[in-house]
């Protein structure tokens, strides 16, 4: 669903993404760690066509993009078809939770009320919060808003599904609800690209983990072999500091 080929990115001088090389197949879960600085964010905005790149390939579910934003279309279709959840929720603090949730739907997918309705409702306890369907973000714990947005993404019917530390800026007790919500996506075989810090998730949840290192995949595969016996000393030195 994703093919990435030679990618490379720069922010001035500043070479962010060197040469990635990443397939994704439909209903695999990637989970992207690395240090601060070392380009996860971009990586995965690259992915959904928010960042802009120089050189290499990209085509993601069939849609291909250019470097240089040269792809207007493919970046419409990509944006419908690719859900994201970030570190900060960005709902609509205008909009009760509920009209979170079914506004796109209806105004990007054409579905009528009723229908977005009844399908948002669906979303919301399935990711546990019904009940705060007519509350506004404001009245929503940290956690509960993150699964508003969860849901919000989840309304557009996505093909993949990108989230860039959807709980780093939580409380840790709300940590859990959103990474429940989130196992369970993966479980019903969404594919998902997971930028954390939660490596217990991590090796929970995904089938292959990448480790960045300044814009370079230094070190990939399955987690118990990358958290067990990481073969690059960057990959063991960041394990140490993070485990
Ligand atoms: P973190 O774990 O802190 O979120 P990250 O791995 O997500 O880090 P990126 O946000 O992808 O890192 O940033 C990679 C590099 O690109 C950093 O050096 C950052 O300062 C730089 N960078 C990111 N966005 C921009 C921008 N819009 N303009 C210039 N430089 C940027
Ligand atoms: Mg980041």
């Amino acid at each position: 669903i994703v093919r990435m080929q030679q990618l490379n990115k720069h922010f001035g001088s500043l070479h962010v993404l060197n040469n990635i090389d990443l397939d994704i197949v439909p209903g695999e879960v990637v989970v992207i760690i690395g240090a601060s600085g070392s380009g996860k964010s971009t990586l995965i905005r690259c992915i959904n066509g928010l960042e802009e790149f120089q050189s290499g390939n990209l085509v993601v579910d069939s849609s291909e993009l250019l470097p240089y934003g040269k792809s207007t279309q493919a970046l419409q279709k990509i944006r419908t078809e690719v859900g994201m959840v970030f570190q900060q929720f960005n709902l609509f603090p205008h909009l009760s939770v509920l009209d979170n949730v079914t506004l796109a739907p209806m105004k990007v997918r054409g579905l009528s009320r009723d229908d977005a309705i009844s399908s948002g409702k669906r979303l919301l306890d399935r990711v546990g919060i019904a009940d705060q369907a007519d509350k506004y973000p404001s009245h929503l714990s940290g956690g509960q808003q993150q699964r508003v947005a969860l849901a919000r993404a989840l309304a557009m019917e996505p093909r993949l599904m990108l989230f860039d530390e959807p709980t780093s800026a939580l409380d840790p007790e709300m940590i859990g609800e959103v990474l429940d919500a989130m196992r369970e996506l993966a479980k019903e075989g969404m594919t998902m690209v997971i930028v954390t810090h939660e490596m217990g998730f991590a090796r929970e949840v995904a089938d292959r983990v990448i480790f960045i290192h300044k814009g370079e995949i230094a070190e990939q595969g399955p987690p118990e072999k990358l958290f067990d016996t990481p073969q690059h000393e960057r990959t063991q030195s960041f394990l140490a500091r993070v485990l």
